[in-house]
């Protein structure tokens, strides 16, 4: 056993010194400049992906975990600001900053109704005459 190790490694080492890799390398293909920047955003959401499992199955401290996830955070958001300033520098549109969006934290906020009620603030979907809520009259928002 010992000696097919010593042969399998003292053929490695021969191709190494001949010039033959093991792993032909693919030339690097001529890729978008994004794309490595992409790259590590994946990277970045596949960590976050794995940190947070880890803290579901009590693999990570609190205190761990929200460590882990703010250096991410921060790495993550100095990835998008590297994407937008390339796309500034090659004069392409900005697109707006992408929050990093984590299961479960997809916080939805309520869609503003079309009328709102100027004492309460409450909104409905109908122009009602009166404020559902407070009760009073609502006529002066509807524009
Ligand atoms: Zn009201």
């Amino acid at each position: 056993m010992i000696i097919a190790i010593t042969c399998v490694i003292a053929i490695a080492v021969i191709a190494f010194v001949l010039g033959v890799r093991p792993k032909d390398l693919p030339e690097p293909e001529p890729v978008s400049p994004f794309a490595h920047l992409d790259e590590r955003k994946a990277a970045i959401y596949e960590n976050l992906r794995d940190l947070q499992f880890e803290y579901r199955v009590g693999k990570l401290s609190d205190a761990d975990y929200q460590h882990t996830k703010q250096d991410l955070q921060k790495e993550l958001a100095a990835v998008l600001a590297e994407v937008d300033q390339l796309k500034a520098s090659l004069g392409q549109p900005v697109r707006p900053q992408e929050a990093p969006r984590l299961e479960g934290s997809k916080a939805e906020k309520p869609k503003p109704g079309g009328f709102t009620c100027p004492s309460c603030g409450a909104s409905f979907e109908k122009d009602l005459k009166f404020c559902g809520e407070c009760g009073k009259p609502m006529k002066a928002v509807t524009v």
